[in-house]
Formats: structure tokens, sequence, C-alpha cells
């Protein structure tokens, strides 16, 4: 089923990783708690351990039929061959820097990044002599430029973490190719409907799945999907030495969400794109910041990549202070304050104090939000900011 390429997303989501004549007809996959396996004799034991990395039980940590479901239906969305799950986004991550890099070899980071995957390179990657240069997100084929003899990866996130730049993902991965590096996308906004790594030059594509794919801000989980055996082999092994494997349970929990990923998605969107139009037109709003709005700057590349917009987004407010901004948001009923994102409910954030940038300075004259936009009725949602703003400029 995962590799009919004639079916449409929408359907893979549905029926990609199922086996159910694996088990005794229920449609979804067990959760196998399990640590133990036992085999029934030393030559069973003998032929397991050969083949540890294929997906059968061998040992909890190297995966569980709940799992490999998982993996198989991921990689299948995202146009990958095979894929990993983690305990968290962040594992997947740490894990897969630290598959492709060593000693001595140089990293490319994209400016944008994800707070934690800042800190992951500048302190432990740096500790095990590592050398990590943020690039500015809107260099395209320039990037070639930064590259060094010892480049080994070049990352990219687009749209980047809090300001939403989006970048020539294509036009980087041809530099990153020509220099010898690999490229490593974070892909967790554009999920696996809404971006195409593979087509897009990406080698290794991460996911907090802790986001859309679980969907319900229920339980922590990454995947790591790749192209090719040979990085396959390198993200499993350096996930199993790490001992990063995602738990049965969360893994469940991310097909579960998987299965309606379209629909929810197709909400988050449109909810999402109503109410950054809306935002845009309030005279408390100096700028938002989202790629599927005709004006931003990042729309173009956009358009042209990607296959729609989920529903986190930012704001950048006209100059308050921290105390009016306060009393708009603790104020607020339907969306709700906290880190994380991605669930059927909405959240809003300020994060002004957050955006780390080295390579190019972030200039915001007014307080930044980032919103997420929920399943709820959208009307409602503006009536919830509408009486914030009238806190705000109270
Ligand atoms: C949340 C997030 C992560 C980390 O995922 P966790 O599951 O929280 O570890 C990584 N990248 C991006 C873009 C995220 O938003």
């Amino acid at each position: 089923m995962t590799d009919r390429k004639d079916l449409h997303d929408e359907t893979r989501l549905v029926h990609s990783g199922r086996h159910p004549e694996e088990h005794a007809g229920a449609v979804n996959p067990p959760v196998y708690h399990v640590s133990t396996v036992l085999f029934p004799s030393v030559a069973a034991l003998d032929a397991a351990v050969r083949d540890r990395l294929e997906p059968k039980l061998y040992y909890g940590r190297y995966g569980t039929p709940t799992s490999f479901a998982l993996e198989e239906a991921i990689a299948a969305l995202e146009g990958g061959s095979k894929c990993v799950a983690t305990s968290s986004g962040l594992a997947a991550i740490c894990a897969t820097l630290c598959a492709f890099l060593k000693a001595g070899d140089h990293l490319l980071m994209v400016d944008s990044v994800y707070a934690p995957t800042r800190k992951f390179c500048d302190g432990v990657l740096r500790n095990f002599g590592v050398e990590t240069t943020y690039y500015d997100p809107s260099l395209g084929s320039a990037i070639k430029d930064l590259m060094r003899p010892n480049t080994r990866v070049v990352f990219v996130e687009s749209p980047g973490s809090l300001t939403f730049e989006v970048q020539d993902v294509p036009a980087i991965a041809a530099a990153a190719h020509a220099g010898g590096a690999l490229v490593v996308m974070d892909n967790t906004w554009g999920t696996p409907l809404f971006f195409k790594p593979f087509a897009h030059g990406v080698d290794v594509s991460v996911q907090a799945a802790t986001k859309y794919v679980v969907g319900h801000a229920d339980a922590m989980l990454g995947t790591v999907t790749v192209a090719s055996e040979a990085h396959w082999q390198a993200v499993k092994n350096t996930v199993l030495a790490f001992g990063y494997s995602a738990g049965a349970q969360e893994c469940y929990l991310g097909l579960r969400g998987l299965r309606t990923l379209s629909v929810r998605l197709e909400r988050h969107q449109s909810n999402g794109l109503a109410l950054a139009e809306w935002l845009a037109g309030r005279p408390e709003v100096a700028r938002v910041l989202h790629p599927a709005l005709p004006g931003d700057p990042g729309h173009a590349l956009w358009k042209r990549d990607f296959l729609g917009a989920c529903g986190l987004f930012g704001v950048e407010l006209r100059p308050a202070s921290a105390q009016a901004v306060a009393s708009m948001l603790d104020g607020l009923e339907l969306f709700g304050m906290g880190f994380s994102w991605g669930g059927y409910e909405s959240l809003i954030l300020p994060t002004g104090d957050s955006i780390h940038r080295t390579a190019i300075r972030w200039r915001a004259a007014g307080p930044m939000l980032r919103l997420h936009v929920g399943l709820e009725n959208v009307e409602d949602l503006k009536t919830d900011l509408a009486a914030g703003f009238a806190r705000l400029t109270a």
C-alpha cells in the first residue's frame, strides 16, 4: 500500500503503515509494552542479533511493531524511503547532527533555527569539536561562499522559528551538494503534507511529531526521514547509541494523530489565514509574519515550494509597554499561553525576548507574538483577540 505512487496524501494518511492481518484484524496496531523479547533457541537468538536493524522485535529500544508502523507511514508521506522515530523532536535533531558530524567538521546552521537546536550546536557540538557558522536565512545559492572543505551538513528550517523567513531550499541544497555536504531540514512547520523535502533537495528531514502529527498536545515524539539506506543506518545507529528511542505509547498516539492530519491541517490553515488577514488590518498590529499572505517577504518562495500553510505564524505589534501586552494576553479566554504548538487548541506566546540572532540582526519596533491557531470557530477567536486589543490600548 505504502509504495503505491498513484495514491493521494489523504489516502496514504489513512492506509500507510497499517497491517491489520498482523494484529488479529485490528484496524490499529496495538501498543507493544515490551523491553525483553524472548528467543526460543540459541540459533534464533543469533539470527535476531544478526538482523537487529530489521523491523522485527529484538529488544524494546530497537523498536516495536507500533514504531515500525509509524516510521513506514511517515517515510511514505514525506517522500523518503525510511524513517526513525525518536523520543522527541529535539532528540531527532540532535541524533541527526551527531550521525553526520564528527570532531573537526563544520556545520552551516540557519540563523532563524529553533532555539534549543542552536543551544545544542553552541554547547554539545562545540565541546565535541564541531564548529557551527550561522547564516542569514535569506541566503540562497550565495551560501556557497560560506562552504568550507570540511562543511559536512547544511541545516535548514523553513519557515524559521518565531520569525517565519522562508528559505530557498533547492538553491541551498544545490550549493551544499556541490560542496559535498548533506542537507538536513527541520520540516515541522511544513508537516509531511505541506512540504515535500526530498523533492526539494533535502537529504534528511526531521519532524517534531509532537506538534501536528500527534496533534493533541498529549505526547512527545520525533521522526527522522531519509532517502538512502546508508543514511538510515547512520541515524538508526546514533538513535540506538544515545537511547533516544520513541516509546510505544507515543508512537501509537503519533499514528492516531496522523490518520486525521489532512482534515485538521485544512482547518488550521483556513483559520490561520483568516486570523492573519484580520490581524493585518488591525491598527494595533505593525505586521503579520505569515508566508501565505501575499505581502509577506517569503510569499513567492512559499508559493513555489509549499503545498499549504499550517496554523503557526507571528505578529509584530506597534510599540506598547510590557504591562499593556501582559494585560492583553492575561485576559484571553480562548488562547492558551504555553510552549509547543500543533495541538487542536489555539495558543499565543510573547516571543520578543526569545529571538536570538548572530548572523543578521532581527529588528522589531514593537512586541512580538507567536500565534498557533487551533480548530475553534474563527469568529470566536477574533472576538477574544479584539477584547485583548481593547485591554492593550486601554
Ligand atoms: C517544538 C519544535 C522542536 C522540538 O520538538 P520537541 O518534540 O518539543 O522536542 C523542533 N523544531 C521545531 C521547529 C519545533 O517547533
